[in-house]
């Protein structure tokens, strides 16, 4: 079975987060969640979903498909995905190991797998784990607020909607004080920073959030790949550090592992190669005892793809949802998790239907 067609889909869907909206990676603000769907029909009719990181970024990455992955992934077996996608790697090597080339290729991998799941007849979790869980906790990823009174109300919103859970991207203290104030003290309260600190200022805010009794302060450190810095830090304070949103493969995650620099690895489906190689990713956590919990500020063939991966998993592993309402949604409401779980689809591959007529009215290139 060949690749014979590859459409990369970009859309934008305007969304609701309880708060005012913040700038993007371009600096303009957002008031659309982008998402990059991938198509990818074969010479037998069986078609496959798949979606590429992201963000403010779509665009380079529809581009290297048009430019690059499209022109070297057609006529490539679709069955073979371990071999197709090992000599995919291989040709775009000279463009980096991370980045827009790698999240296309990571699309491509994802919609093989929703192939696999469909020639075969079975659900992706189903193919990694006969053992998988039939719905995964998902905690609620709030988006920056920026201010307190913001943080309070959409905490107590995702309370309210069952999630147990709530992760902020928020940078001082008195938005994780509202926060904690809101949850009490059971729920698990996160923090994200995106790689917002030098390793000084990093030591200082962790110290600062000591009260709040963080379960993971994530990427506190500018820049990323400073597993040094971040080891440092972990061993300097006692709040767990999560990093791997910005890992590119899965050597970079045997990295940060191997350098002690991270308690929860976060690696992404669809930016570092996919299901075959966040698979692999997680295989080598379990093995060095460290814990992963897939990053996923998705609303498409992708968090689906890393809900049924978190099926796949060990007991506790969480989704993450990046937390907001959607205008419309292309895979229907099955992309939001209900009582703070995300019940797992047992259609055959990803398990979803997607509504092309709601990709169109939102399709932007
Ligand atoms: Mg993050």
């Amino acid at each position: 079975m060949k690749i014979t067609r590859i459409e990369p889909m970009l859309i934008g869907l305007p969304y609701d987060h309880g708060g005012p909206k913040s700038a993007d990676l371009t600096g303009a603000i957002r008031n659309t969640m982008d998402a990059l769907y991938v198509k990818v029909e074969t010479d037998e009719g069986v078609t496959g979903w798949g979606e590429a990181f992201g963000f403010g970024g779509c665009a380079l990455t529809h581009a290297a498909y048009e430019r690059l992955v499209t022109p070297i992934a057609l006529g490539k077996d679709a069955v073979d995905i371990e071999g197709t996608m090992a000599d995919l790697h291989k040709r775009v090597v000279n463009l980096g190991r991370n980045g827009a080339a790698i999240f296309a290729l990571s699309g491509i991998d994802v919609a093989l797998w929703d192939i696999r799941g469909k020639i075969t007849g079975k659900p992706l979790h189903k193919l990694l784990n006969a053992n998988s869980r039939a719905s995964v906790p998902a905690y609620a990823s709030l988006l920056r607020l920026n201010e307190p009174q913001y943080v309070s109300k959409v905490s107590e919103q995702a309370l309210k909607r069952g999630y147990k859970d709530i992760k902020l991207h928020e940078r001082t203290v008195d938005c994780v004080k509202a926060a904690r104030d809101v949850l009490g003290p059971a729920p698990k309260l996160m923090v994200d920073t995106n790689c917002q600190w030098t390793p000084e200022m990093a030591l200082e805010m962790a110290k600062a959030f000591e009260p709040f009794d963080l379960a993971w302060l994530e990427e506190p450190i500018n820049p990323p790949d400073d597993y040094k810095a971040l080891a440092a830090l972990r061993r300097a304070q006692p709040i767990p550090i999560a990093a791997g949103e910005n890992l590119g493969n899965f050597f970079d995650v045997r990295n940060i592992i191997d350098a002690r620099a991270v308690d929860v690895v976060q690696p992404d489906a669809v930016k570092m190669g996919g299901v075959t190689e966040l698979w692999k990713a997680i295989r080598y956590a379990r093995e060095a005892g460290v814990r992963v919990d897939p990053h996923s500020p998705l609303y498409g063939p992708g968090w689906i793809a890393t809900v049924h991966v978190v099926a796949a998993m060990a007991q506790d592993a969480l989704a993450e949802f990046y937390y907001a309402d959607l205008e419309q949604s292309p895979l229907g409401d099955m992309i939001y998790p209900q009582n703070g779980f995300m019940h797992v689809p047992d259609g055959p591959g990803l398990g979803i239907d997607v509504d092309e007529k709601i990709v169109a009215k939102y399709r932007r290139m």
